[in-house]
Parts: structure tokens; sequence; C-alpha cells
């Protein structure tokens, strides 16, 4: 964590607590335990990643989740990030988070229940580059897979003042975006290049 600070990837004194209340190890697989702290991503099966910290913390800091917000994830993966937002929205706020592959899907079911989160996150299995209409709007929306554009119904689906953060791009390089909704336009910010893997489905990149 002092070397995200350090290399200037963490600033906000929210997300450190955030991230330092949410145990790492408990969302990788036990073979890969004992590499949970280096700042890296690391499989999770399913040909999927958790994504690095220095990557969950810029994503964080940037989508700025406050106390009792509604907030979106896409690409559940492991349910760390989840874990993360779950801190940051408090007792008052919830975090839905869709995953497409029912598999993973229960990996963060485990990993979430495991750690105390479920009061607060609720996983949907299904295609997240429709978002989740039943929840919105949402303060905030952060996809953690790579959408070739962004997706109208996540626009759609955002509050007035709500903020989404996006990679956009190839299937090998994209643009971490961030969408800020502003009296019903929206004002975009490219803030760096990152690579993901790619969101599937219908307003992501074919299987
Ligand atoms: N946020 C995750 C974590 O904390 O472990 C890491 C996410 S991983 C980089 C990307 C995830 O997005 C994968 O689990 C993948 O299956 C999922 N994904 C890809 N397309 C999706 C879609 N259309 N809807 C929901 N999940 C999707």
């Amino acid at each position: 964590m002092r070397s995200l600070v350090a290399e200037g990837y963490l600033s906000d004194e929210r997300v450190i607590d955030a991230m330092l209340r949410v145990p790492r190890e408990e969302f990788v697989p036990p073979e890969y335990r004992r590499l949970s702290y280096y700042d890296s991503p690391l499989p999770i099966g399913y040909g999927q990643t958790i994504s690095a910290p220095h990557m969950v913390a810029i994503m964080t800091e940037r989508l700025s989740p406050a106390p009792g917000h509604r907030v979106l994830e896409v690409g559940t993966g492991s349910g760390y990030q989840a874990a993360v937002l779950a801190e940051m929205v408090g007792p008052r706020g919830h975090v839905w988070t869709v995953e497409r592959i029912p598999g993973l899907a229960e990996f963060a079911l485990s990993n979430l229940s495991r750690t105390g989160y479920l009061d607060r996150v609720t996983i949907v299995v299904g295609d997240g580059s429709e978002g989740f209409p039943p929840a919105a709007p949402f303060d905030g929306i952060m996809v953690t897979a790579a959408a070739p554009d962004v997706p109208e119904p996540l626009l759609e689906q955002l509050r007035e003042g709500g903020r989404l953060v996006i990679p956009v791009g190839s299937r090998w390089i994209q643009i971490l975006k961030v969408i800020v909704k502003e009296r019903g336009r929206f004002k975009v910010e490219e803030v760096l290049p990152c690579v993901f893997v790619p969101l599937v489905g219908r307003y992501g990149f074919r299987a």
C-alpha cells in the first residue's frame, strides 16, 4: 500500500482506508495467495484476472463513491473490487456487481461471504454491458473489462451527477475514461492507457 501512495497511484485517504480493510489474499485462488500483495493482476480461472492493486486504486479514486451511494460494477471476477466499493459506500450504500461467467460469480460469492460483505453487495449473473435496470439509476458505474465503445445503457442508467469509469478501446489496449453526467450531458476525461480482458456481451465484444 505504501508503494501505491509513493508512486502516486493513491492519495485519497478514504480509498487507502478501504483498500487496507479488504484482505486481497481472500480473493485470490490458493495457488497464488503468496503473490497477493504484488502490484500485479493474477489469474482467477476461466481466462480472467483480478486487477492489479494500482488499477483498483486508480479506478476507485476516479469513481469516488461516497457513503450511501448506489454503485454498479460490471465484471465481478473475484469480488475484490466490489468489496473495496462496499467499504466506500458504507452500510447505507449498496453495490450491485454483474458477472457473465457463473463459475466466477460463485467464486466471488464465496469470497464476499467469507469476508463479510454480502449485506452490501448483490451479485448478478448476466450481461453487464446492458447494465442492471432493476437497481438503476446509479451514482457510479465501474466497468472492469474492456469495451469497444461506451455502452449506451450504462449512460442511461447514470444518475444526474453520476460517474462512469470504463476502459474503452480494442481487445488489446484501451484508454481509461471517466464520464460525468451533468445536466443531461456527458463530460468525458481520458485518464491513462490500460489493458483489460474484453467485455463480452451485447454492447461489448463478441465471445
Ligand atoms: N473486478 C474484478 C475483480 O475485482 O476481481 C476483476 C474483473 S476481470 C478484469 C473482468 C471480468 O469481467 C471477468 O470476470 C469477466 O468474466 C467479466 N465480464 C466480461 N464481460 C462481461 C459482461 N458482459 N458482463 C459481466 N461480466 C463480464
